[in-house]
Parts: structure tokens; C-alpha cells; sequence
């Protein structure tokens, strides 16, 4: 049953990121690419129940053309135990890892690793719907992050660069709020998805938080075209969060973050 439901979500998660731009020629994960661009023979070796492990789970990149492995694990914060496999916020996560190492790449060190965690949150929370990353496999309403996504307490100059999962939950924060502004423009989370994975085709290696901001608005048109544009949206939402016009952060070898945090709007938006 674990091997089975491993089976749906990783075919799932393959198939609504190919619709939003995680394609072959982008070098997502396939046996056969069928003659449009990219290497084949890497579909990803999901191992449901994987034993070098417990609460957690995890998955490599290597280039295109290579296999990934994704590694699910048991979780025994619960008697019985659960099981990761059965999670789909964690099965999205870990294949969110794929997705960032292959579309912008260097997803490591403390803020493009923080990044690429709440990326890969974001991927959980727009499949799902649902504001919690892991709440079945810890067992715990609020999930595994410190905060629920939804009103989301922290910002851009909060972050201290001593966990990447910590610092990469703003990330998350930022697209389940871009998601409540879509909703609410009468936009779609698909289309949201798209301007997402799109956006990363912009985004150089070894990203900051304003060049996801700058990624993203670049897909969805730019920050142009009034306050609900979708350029514009992104761009009020990140600097909803700090990551505004003239906003910058870098993070020392030390793992301290230096940010000047900004929610400033370009003009087109307001
Ligand atoms: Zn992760």
C-alpha cells in the first residue's frame, strides 16, 4: 500500500509540475522524453519505507539524465508509527527539491538553501490546498514549520540564517498569500503554480529572495498593469513581506543573514 501511494503522488506531482513548466527540456524526470528536448532514463527512484532513517525524508538531484532518489522514511513521534509515504505534503516537498535543483540550481548554503526549502513548502501547500506541511506524519495540527502558513507572523528581516527550514518558511508564507490575492482576483492556483515554476526558467543559480520576487513577476508579466495584475500581485505580496522595491539580503559564511528589508511597491502597482 506505502509503494502504491508513493507511486500515485510521485506520478501526481510529475504530472500538475509538467503542466505548470517543469518539462523535458527543463530536465524533469523521465524514462522516455519523447523527443522533446532534455536527457531521459532519470524517472525518480521513490523507496517507500526507506530504513536509513526516521522523520524525515529526502531526495537527490543529480544532472539530467541521471536517476533521482527519493528517500521516505517512518515517523515514530506516534505508536504505531506513521509512514511518509502516505504524506503527500512530504512526497511534493522532497520532489520539490527536484524541481529547484533542476529549473535554478546551487539550491544550497543558507539563504538559497532556506529558499529552496519553503519552495519546496509551497509546492505541499498549492497541491494541497491546505495551509500545514506534515501534519499527519508528526502527528501535530500545526505541522512540522513553527507557524501555519496563513497569517504568517515573520518577515524578510526576521530571518537569523541558523536553519535553513526555519528561514525557508517565508517563502512558503509568501506563495500561500500570493495564492489568498489570486483566489480572491478570480486567478487560479494552476496559473499560480505556472508563474511559479515558470518563473524559475529567470532565476539564476544559488538565488536570494528578491531574485525569486524578480523570477516569478518576470513570468506574470511584470510589475505592470495595476494592483491586480498577476506581476503585480507577486510583487505586493513579497513586499507584503519585506522583500519589497530596493530590498536586499545576503547571508555570511557565519550563517548570519544581513537584510535591508523594504515594502516598498513599484508605482505601476498601486
Ligand atoms: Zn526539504
Amino acid at each position: 500500500m506505502a509503494i502504491q501511494n508513493l507511486f500515485y503522488s510521485v506520478n501526481f506531482v510529475h504530472d500538475k509540475l509538467y503542466t505548470a513548466g517543469f518539462n523535458e527540456g527543463e530536465g524533469n524526470f523521465q524514462e522516455n522524453n519523447f523527443g522533446r528536448g532534455g536527457f531521459a532514463l532519470d524517472s525518480v527512484s521513490a523507496e517507500a519505507q526507506d530504513g536509513s532513517g526516521t522523520n524525515n525524508a529526502n531526495f537527490s538531484t543529480p544532472a539530467d539524465g541521471s536517476r533521482p532518489r527519493m528517500q521516505m522514511y517512518l515517523w515514530n513521534t506516534t505508536v504505531p508509527n506513521r509512514d511518509g509515504d502516505v504524506d503527500s505534503d512530504i512526497v511534493f516537498h522532497e520532489y520539490g527539491h527536484g524541481l529547484t535543483w533542476s529549473m535554478i540550481g546551487s539550491m544550497s548554503g543558507c539563504m538559497s538553501g532556506a529558499i529552496g526549502e519553503g519552495a519546496s513548502d509551497a509546492v505541499s501547500i498549492l497541491l494541497n490546498g491546505d495551509d500545514v506541511v506534515g501534519e499527519y506524519s508528526y502527528n501535530n495540527s500545526n505541522g512540522i514549520r513553527r507557524y501555519r502558513y496563513t497569517n504568517y507572523p515573520l518577515r524578510y528581516n526576521n530571518l537569523t540564517g541558523t536553519s535553513v527550514h526555519s528561514n525557508g518558511e517565508l517563502f512558503g508564507a509568501i506563495l500561500w498569500r500570493a495564492r489568498e490575492r489570486y483566489l480572491a482576483a478570480g486567478q487560479s492556483v494552476d496559473q499560480l503554480l505556472s508563474d511559479f515554476v515558470g518563473g524559475m526558467k529567470y532565476i539564476p543559480a544559488a538565488p536570494r529572495y528578491e531574485q525569486m520576487r524578480d523570477g516569478m513577476v518576470q513570468q506574470a508579466g511584470g510589475a505592470t498593469g495595476g494592483p491586480t495584475s498577476r506581476g503585480c500581485m507577486l510583487y505586493k505580496t513579497f513586499a507584503e513581506y519585506g522583500v519589497g522595491q530596493g530590498a536586499s539580503g545576503r547571508c555570511t559564511s557565519a550563517g548570519r543573514w544581513t537584510v535591508t528589508a523594504t515594502t516598498t511597491v513599484p508605482t505601476a502597482c498601486r
